[in-house]
């Protein structure tokens, strides 16, 4: 079958055009529409024409009627609250995203009145609108009602204020973490000194973690601007980004963020860099005098385990020509060649250079562990005979340890030497010095791979270079999310511009310039809703994501003083 599947190509059915039903079927016209023309409307646009349907219906048919449309509002209202109106009726299953089939079925397990059921969610509020979030705590809310047990997996304060009981664990990543730190309620954590997230859930922290720029000078140091065609759902733009900002697109799922950035902005900006034509919908372009466009995702880095943190910061080389140098080194005649793990004559011979074997277990998939020969350091013994000593203190250290070594204690012992303290304050200043020197760097998550990813540009002009990001708060816990902010802060600080495509309040509220689009998803979207300072968006009545920005504001100093003032 593979062979001849090559062959052949997939395409809508020439008789029924891809509706599935026959001629019969779709010839039948409801209140002038076919049933093919219905399963092709957003769930958004087909329940008010629902709700209107029954009033069209002859008078001994209307009861009957009524009672059909009010099973469908019913269903639909769920996955309308759960943020799916944007959804064809006929949107086939296989091409939903995980976190839509997962909402899809939540939906059904809600209709179908289960009970005693338990229900595990991975992280279900992952890309999704505060306002979407309430509706699936709703969902939720019901599940448990009808007698059924939830468990949820997840970091975004507003699902973990509505538990019941929380466990949270930690207190770090790795090896750092695997307790359980603290239980109880919410009430219970905000109380509790060893709970990490206790004082997120109960406000008492400073939401602003970098400084604002008042509204009338956002613009102050340039801009690059866009207009476009009508685009998928999305209509005709006209938009101003500043320029050295952080700036937070945001809407809720489908109401046209990424057609804007990743569809019209960056390829723009990128033909105007290369001098080539821009996209078709893109009508003018006003670059601003960028020249440089970073896309930065939380995809793994490096396919294999060669790449580890110390290759990828570009500290590895200095370390192999520092260990060359030493006297140990020197006696036994080795260079810097023989101190790659990759192809060096030190590296482990066990595992050759890698740090891990597999193990070929009959019937079941192969397992890799740690090579118990190098315990994971690469090197093989020989490599412990030859120790680096600093030239002021008692510093000294083998290349097998430092391998083992954290990042911020490589970063102590080495710190007589600026070439390697400098890369490896690098990443300490990234919020990755918890990380080990030899760790390769495809095991990293996505958040540690997304911020490792701008080792290289940190520490040197980023004028004129903007950088996007995609939801890189996905998965964060709201510490993470603040040494992120001050990531960015250090990129503006060397005058990139950054946008970012976001959900999270914390960061919303921490942007210099919001562009909120909407004011719903698919055909309700496609619009700019609201533009200006977080403060000036959750004063905006029709922005939705101003609402739930107004509550995360509260929190700030600023809006304290301004209250007491009042
Ligand atoms: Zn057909
Ligand atoms: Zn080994």
């Amino acid at each position: 079958m593979k062979r001849v599947e090559r062959f052949l190509t997939e395409g809508p059915c020439p008789d029924c055009h891809g509706t599935r039903l026959n001629a019969r079927a779709r010839a039948s016209v409801l209140n002038g529409k076919t049933l093919p023309q219905i399963c092709e409307m957003t769930l958004s646009a087909l329940q008010p024409w629902v709700q209107h349907l029954p009033q069209t219906m002859p008078q001994d048919m209307q009861t009957m009627a009524k009672a059909l449309c009010e099973q469908f509002a019913l269903t639909s209202r769920r996955l309308l609250e759960l943020g799916l109106g944007y959804l064809a009726i006929d949107r086939r299953g296989s091409t939903l995203s995980t976190g839509e089939r997962q909402r899809v079925q939540l939906a059904r397990a809600v209709r179908d009145m289960t009970t005693g059921v338990l229900y595990v969610l991975d992280e279900p509020s992952i890309g999704l609108h505060p306002a979407n979030v309430d509706g699936l705590l709703h969902v939720v809310r019901d599940l448990v009602d009808e007698g059924n047990s939830v468990v949820l997996v997840d970091h975004d304060t507003q699902v973990l204020r509505e538990a019941d009981s929380l466990i949270e664990m930690g207190p770090e990543a790795g090896a750092n973490g695997g307790r359980v730190l603290a239980q109880g309620s919410a009430s219970v954590l905000e109380q509790d000194p060893d709970s990490k997230i206790g004082r997120f859930l109960s406000g008492e922290y400073e939401v602003r973690v970098r400084p604002q720029v008042e509204a009338a000078h956002v613009f102050d140091d340039g801009a690059f601007a866009l207009q476009t065609a009508p685009l998928h759902t999305v209509h005709a733009l006209d938009v101003r980004f500043p320029k050295e900002r952080l700036v937070a697109v945001t809407g809720v799922s489908g109401s046209g963020k990424t057609t804007m950035v990743l569809e019209s902005l960056v390829p723009a900006l990128q033909a105007e860099i290369e001098r080539a034509a821009l996209p078709e919908h893109v009508k003018h372009l006003e670059a601003g005098g960028i020249d440089t466009v970073h896309m930065i995702d939380a995809t793994p880095i490096g396919a294999n385990v060669r790449s580890t943190v110390a290759t990828y910061c570009g500290v590895m080389d200095v370390l192999r020509k520092l260990f060359a140098k030493t006297d140990d080194a020197k006696r036994l005649k080795l260079g810097a060649g023989d101190f790659s793990y990759n192809t060096g004559s030190l590296r482990c011979p066990t595992c050759d250079g890698t740090g891990t074997i597999v193990l070929d277990v009959q019937f079941l998939p192969d397992v890799q562990i740690v090579c118990p020969d190098c315990r994971g350091s690469r090197y093989g013994k020989q490599a412990d005979a030859i120790r680096w000593h600093a030239h002021k203190g008692n510093a000294s250290c083998t290349l097998p340890e430092l391998m083992a070594m954290s990042v911020d204690d490589a970063m102590k012992t080495m710190h007589s030497l600026p070439s390697v303290r400098n890369r490896l304050k690098t990443l300490s200043d990234l919020g990755l010095g918890y990380l080990t020197v030899g760790e390769a760097t495809p095991a990293l998550s996505g958040g540690e791979a997304q911020r490792l990813k701008l080792a290289s540009q940190m520490g040197r002009s980023q004028k004129n270079a903007l950088f996007v990001f995609d939801e890189p708060t996905i998965g964060l816990h709201p510490l993470d999310v603040r040494t992120l902010i001050g990531v960015f802060q250090q990129l503006i600080d060397a005058q990139a511009s950054v946008i970012v495509i976001e959900h999270d309040l914390d960061l919303i509220a921490n942007a210099d310039y919001v562009i909120d689009m909407g004011p719903g998803g698919g055909e309700e979207g496609g619009r700019i809703v609201a533009t200006g300072t977080p403060r000036q968006i959750a004063g905006d009545k029709h922005s939705l994501t101003g609402t739930y920005l107004a509550q995360t504001l509260a929190h700030t100093q600023a809006e304290k003083e301004r209250r007491n003032v009042k």
